[in-house]
């Protein structure tokens, strides 16, 4: 393992939060936002086994919207590491984040929480992935944030493979459509 289990599963998280409304233009979902209401949002955090406070609001939404924007904005600019340190710097104070160590039922492992449970939704998910993005560039493997490289697609990615050598996103089945497409030129060509 690259890094620690919640580091490794909170850039998960990250990451499919930003791809919640991106893709693939010609994919089957098109640009649907899979955490564009409330069912969504709660099935999104049950996959991530996200506890504590839920207002189930529009506010509560309208603040996790504003977040994937943020963390999105943060992977765009992945690849200027002193840009990218500066606007994670800022999301750890935005989010007061504060660590401390915690176990529960969900997690049995040590792990830390970076904020109250009674802290909004959005406050601690940004400071939680504000931290897990720390750590990433603590540990100099800030280039694992990517976006995908199929040219109809906006998704990232958060590329776990020893070699860094992945360069499409999971979302949008990118790798195959690119394949097929580089395979019908060359025939074209032929
Ligand atoms: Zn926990
Ligand atoms: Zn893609």
């Amino acid at each position: 393992m690259i890094f620690t289990y919640d580091t490794e599963l909170t850039l998960r998280a990250a990451c499919m939060l930003v791809n919640s409304n991106r893709g693939a233009s010609g994919g089957v979902d098109g640009a649907a936002d899979t955490v564009g209401d409330v069912a969504g949002l709660d099935a999104y955090l049950a996959e991530f086994g996200w506890t504590g406070r839920r207002d189930r609001d529009a506010a509560e939404l309208a603040d996790v919207h504003r977040l994937r924007e943020r963390i999105g904005r943060i992977w765009a600019v992945a690849e200027d590491e002193e840009r990218t340190v500066g606007q994670v710097n800022a999301l750890l104070s935005d989010t007061k984040a504060s660590p401390w160590l915690t176990r529960h039922a969900e997690m049995p492992e040590w792990h830390l929480h970076l904020a109250s449970i009674h802290d909004p939704l959005a406050q601690r998910m940004g400071a939680e992935m504000a931290m897990a993005l720390a750590d990433l560039i603590r540990g100099g493997e800030l280039r694992r944030l990517k976006t995908c490289a199929a040219p109809d697609c906006d998704a990232v990615l958060f590329d776990v493979s020893r070699n860094r050598s992945k360069i499409f996103c999971d979302t949008g089945n990118c790798g195959n459509r690119q394949h097929v497409a580089a395979y019908r030129a060359r025939s074209r060509d032929g």
